[in-house]
């Protein structure tokens, strides 16, 4: 393949590397590397659009219906988009088609519904002088985005900026381009002119560092590890002070409170670690069991395990972490080792007897390892959950109203489910406290990122200053 799609063109030339379909290994396409020149024509077309293009200017209705269509797009291509997530990410494309792509549409939809209602405010400043706020596109974004949803992730990123009237880069993981690429091809045919949705293929360490430092990029939306993006954060410090916005990585607690139905829960639990081959960063994968329903639920989980295979990328990572929770004591319920066949396949594994200074209680593996530990009152466990560099995600499963509404009100993350998981939707803002990153996908608070705030100031009549 070897493309990158700027200005409306796919581009190709220079360095190639290799996108590899993790179920079997096998090279699926060569794709251009994207170096420090390609991403300078990339925000300068960007800039170009924004300064002197249509897309900032379009009377908002206009932006909604183009991207209306672009929604259609989608939908009528989700087999080939569900195919290529499919082959690049290693996902079931039973799940791609039915549920992210049709999410990725949802998003287009729901912010090109939002592109005509946001507005500022009027203001009385004093009997002479009234004022007035509006609300204007930052400018040119860089998404930067990861590889383990790139369908939603470039939806959650790129819907609002376009109902925002920015122009954008940008910039999918290396391990799976080619979605992004094929979303910009669409975009081109609903009619977004060129320009304003780019898309860069290539390596974070180089590319995406050059990226964001750059000096005519306005604000950087990145999602990703805390560890890039605590480097994304000092580039944009050292360079033009661009805001960032960040969703990083999670270690979120899953609740489980006595009385519960186990054998409704004990399901909801594993699948809120597994999904996705625990490559999600809500995974609830640590699991705090209240003490008079532990037996009864970790035996349920035992046998829910046995019946499901996990494929993981990332394996030396992922298999790293299940030998030092080994070595740490914690016992091994089920999994715990790789399969013998091709492609990186991982059991689903499950510790038990986990104690909170374990490695695998406190980092995030991002695989299918669960750890669970168990505990005795709602105090504790709120302490307990809270002790974590993270914030992005809590579930909370009981029967007692009261103690939803406490633990709720007390877990320092920026999403609580009670009695579900990964209840999603695109009008809910999604985002993390403490190291889990600050500002929101998703819902207005996901478009206002997007926007700048002006303040006008006139007199009413006869300035006092002129
Ligand atoms: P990553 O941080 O390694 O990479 C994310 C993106 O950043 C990729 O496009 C990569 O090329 C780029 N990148 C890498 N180094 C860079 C640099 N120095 N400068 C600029 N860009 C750079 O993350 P990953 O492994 O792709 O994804 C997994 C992580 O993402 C996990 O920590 C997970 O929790 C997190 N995540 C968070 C959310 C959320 O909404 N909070 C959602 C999905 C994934």
């Amino acid at each position: 393949m070897g493309v990158k799609g700027i200005m409306g063109e796919r581009c190709s030339g220079g360095n190639t590397f290799e996108t590899i379909d993790p179920r079997n290994e096998e090279v699926i396409a060569r794709i251009a590397e994207g170096n420090k020149d390609d991403f300078d024509l990339a925000v300068k077309a960007a800039r170009e659009a924004f300064d002197n293009g249509p897309w900032p200017r379009l009377p908002p209705k206009e932006r909604r219906r183009i991207m209306l269509k672009f929604a259609d797009l989608v939908l009528e291509h989700v087999e080939e988009i569900a195919a290529l997530d499919a082959m690049d990410a290693g996902k079931l494309f039973s799940d791609v088609k039915t549920r992210e792509v049709p999410n990725v549409a949802e998003m287009l939809r729901y912010y090109a519904g939002a592109a005509d209602k946001f507005h500022g405010t009027t203001l009385k400043m004093s009997r002479e002088i009234q004022g007035y706020t509006s609300l204007e596109p930052i400018g040119v974004v860089g998404h930067i985005i990861p590889w383990n949803f790139p369908s939603q992730m470039f939806a959650c990123k790129v819907a609002p900026a376009l109902a925002a009237g920015c122009t954008m880069v940008v910039k999918p993981a290396e391990q799976t381009p080619l979605s992004a690429l094929y979303y910009a091809y669409l975009s081109k045919q609903a009619g977004i002119p060129d320009g304003v949705i780019n898309v860069v293929t290539g390596f974070g360490h180089t590319a995406g560092a050059a990226f964001s430092s750059h000096m005519d990029v306005n604000k950087i939306s990145f999602t990703g590890s805390t560890e890039v993006g605590r480097l994304i954060m000092q580039a944009a410090a050292t360079s033009n002070l661009k805001p960032v916005s960040l969703e990083l990585g999670g270690k979120s607690p899953f609740i489980v409170f006595d009385y519960v139905d186990v054998d409704k829960v004990a399901p909801l639990a594993f699948a809120g670690a597994m999904y996705n081959k625990g490559e999600i960063c809500v995974s609830g994968s640590c699991l705090f069991i209240q003490e008079g329903i532990y037996d009864k639920f970790v035996k349920k989980l035992e046998q829910i395990a046995k019946t499901w295979v996990v494929d993981k990328k990332q394996f030396a990572r992922v298999l790293s972490y299940i030998e030092h929770g080994k070595r740490e004591g914690a016992t091994l319920l089920t999994g715990g080792n790789a399969l013998d066949r091709k492609g990186y396949f991982i059991e689903p594994t499950i510790f038990i007897k986990v104690t909170d200074d374990m490695k695998i209680a406190k980092e995030e593996i991002f695989g299918p390892v669960l750890s669970v530990m168990k505990f005795k009152t709602v105090e504790e466990v709120i302490k307990r959950a809270n002790c974590t560099k993270y914030g992005l995600a809590a579930g909370v499963m009981t029967n007692d109203l009261n103690i939803a509404n406490t633990v709720s009100r007390s877990i320092r993350a920026g999403v609580i489910w009670i009695n579900c998981y990964f209840a999603f939707d695109a009008d809910c803002p999604y985002g993390g406290y403490k190291s889990s990153g600050f500002e929101r996908d998703l819902g207005m608070e996901g478009l206002h990122k997007y926007l700048q705030v002006k303040s006008v100031a006139t007199p009413i009549y006869n300035s006092p200053w002129l």
